[in-house]
C-alpha cells in the first residue's frame, strides 16, 4: 500500500514517513502543495495525507485540483480544529479529516478504514464527482456521508448526467435518453426533474454539480 504524505515541516513529514513504514506502508513525501500536487497525479497511490497548512498551494487548493483527476482517497491533517475546515475539507471531496495533534495510533486506524473502503468499492461500479458517490449497482447515492434517496428516474437522470460529465446536454436529448420518449414541444418534465434533482443533491451543499447552461441545457461538472 503506498501512501502519499503532503506536509511542509519537515520534521512532521519524517515523523509520518518513518511511523507509517513502520506499519509497513510504502511512503513517498512531498513538501509543497504543488509537489504534492504533482506526486499525487501523476502517482498511483492508495492513499494521500493532506496536511491543510501549507505555503503557497494549500491543502485545500491541492485537494481541489487533485479531484478533477482523480479519486485517490484523501486524509486531511490540520492543526486547526475549525469546523469550516472541516466543512469545506468534505465539500472538496476529502474522505476523512484528523485534528492535529493526533495519536499515531488513531491515525492507523482511520488510514485503515479508508483504505478497506477503497478495496470494496469496485471503481466501474460506482461514480464519483466531489463528494458525491453514486452506486450502480446497489442504486445508492450518498453526499457528504449523507444517504440521498431518489425516485427511479432522478437517479437515471443522475447517472446520464455524471456518466457524460462535462458535456452539455440538451433538455431534448435527456428527455429521450431518460424517459425515452421524444418531449420535443414540451421539455418541463426535464425541468421539474431537474429541480427536483437539485433540491436533494446540490441545494444542501455549497459545491454545486449541476449547472444550467441558458438555451442549451444542463451540465453536470465539478467546478473547483
Ligand atoms: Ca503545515
Amino acid at each position: 500500500m503506498k501512501i502519499l504524505v503532503i506536509e511542509d515541516e519537515p520534521r512532521a513529514a519524517e515523523y509520518l514517513r518513518q511511523g507509517l513504514s513502520e506499519h509497513g506502508y510504502i511512503v513517498e513525501t512531498a513538501l509543497t502543495g504543488a509537489d504534492g500536487l504533482h506526486s499525487a497525479v501523476s502517482g498511483n497511490h492508495d492513499l494521500v495525507l493532506l496536511d491543510i497548512m501549507l505555503p503557497g498551494i494549500d491543502g485545500f487548493a491541492v485537494l481541489s485540483a487533485l479531484r478533477t483527476a482523480k479519486q485517490t482517497p484523501v486524509l486531511m491533517l490540520t492543526a486547526r480544529g475549525n469546523t469550516d475546515d472541516k466543512v469545506k475539507g468534505f465539500d472538496l471531496g476529502a474522505d476523512d479529516y484528523l485534528v492535529k495533534p493526533f495519536q499515531f495510533p488513531e491515525l492507523l486506524a482511520r488510514i485503515r478504514a479508508l483504505l478497506k473502503r477503497g478495496i470494496q468499492a469496485a471503481p466501474e461500479n460506482v461514480l464519483y464527482a466531489a463528494n458525491l458517490q453514486v452506486d450502480l449497482v446497489k442504486h445508492r447515492v450518498i453526499r457528504s456521508g449523507n444517504s440521498i434517496d431518489l425516485s427511479p428516474k432522478e437517479f437515471a437522470l443522475l447517472v446520464l448526467l455524471m456518466q457524460r460529465s462535462g458535456e452539455v446536454l440538451s433538455r431534448t436529448q435527456i428527455a429521450s435518453l431518460v424517459w425515452d420518449i421524444n418531449f420535443d414541444s414540451d421539455t418541463n418534465v426535464v425541468e421539474v426533474a431537474i429541480r427536483r434533482l437539485r433540491a436533494k443533491i446540490d441545494d444542501p451543499f455549497d459545491v454545486k454539480l449541476i449547472h444550467t447552461v441558458r438555451g442549451v441545457g444542463y451540465v453536470f461538472e465539478h467546478r473547483a
